[in-house]
């Protein structure tokens, strides 16, 4: 089969997010899927952020530099781990210093519309305490999102997807459960 960046794949609601949440599945090692991995998933991801994230830039995406694949890598990760951390309310100041040095490369080594560093650049804006949303964690499929909600209401990073797969999982319990009494 082959692949897409569909939207629900920019449910994030930041670019840093975004590019956190191109592992699935993260912490089930039989099933995780690095879509990075594929060279071309990772050429036609820039393309597919400018027209579906949330966050808006002035400049559109370009693809990554040649050599700098590395770097996005080790960005993403920190990323995960700082705002995963936060998210869970257990923010660490090594996890954050990790972040805050692979946000440094990536500013020094790139230039606007270059992916490492506008995900660097959207990384620092959630760092910020004036962010415009809480971060959240997917019950579901555990991709970290930004709810910008009024209320902070949001469950799933995509109720489309996410959501109605909770519900379809529960209903089909509720019917077994139904089954089995009778
Ligand atoms: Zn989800």
């Amino acid at each position: 089969m082959t692949f897409s960046w569909t939207p629900h794949r920019f449910s994030g609601g930041a670019l840093a997010l975004d590019v956190a949440n191109s592992v699935i599945l993260r912490f089930d090692p039989a099933r995780s899927i690095d879509r990075f991995a594929n060279p071309e998933n990772l050429d036609a991801f820039p393309e597919a952020a400018s027209r579906l994230c949330a966050e808006r830039r002035d400049a559109a995406l370009r693809p990554l530099p040649v050599g700098r694949t590395q770097g996005l890598i080790r960005l993403r990760e920190a990323i995960d781990r700082h705002f995963r951390a936060e998210a869970q309310d257990a923010p660490s100041p090594l996890m954050l210093a990790d972040l805050l040095e692979e946000i440094a490369r990536a500013l020094r080594l790139g230039g606007p519309g270059e992916l490492d560093f506008e995900t660097a650049q959207s990384a620092l804006r959630l760092i910020s305490p004036t962010r415009a949303g809480a971060l959240k964690i997917c019950p579901n499929c555990e991709w970290l999102f930004l709810d910008r909600s009024k209320n902070k209401s949001r469950a799933w990073c995509d109720m489309a997807v996410c959501g109605n797969r909770v519900k379809a999982r529960l209903h089909y319990y509720r019917k077994r459960q139904e089954k089995d009494a009778s």
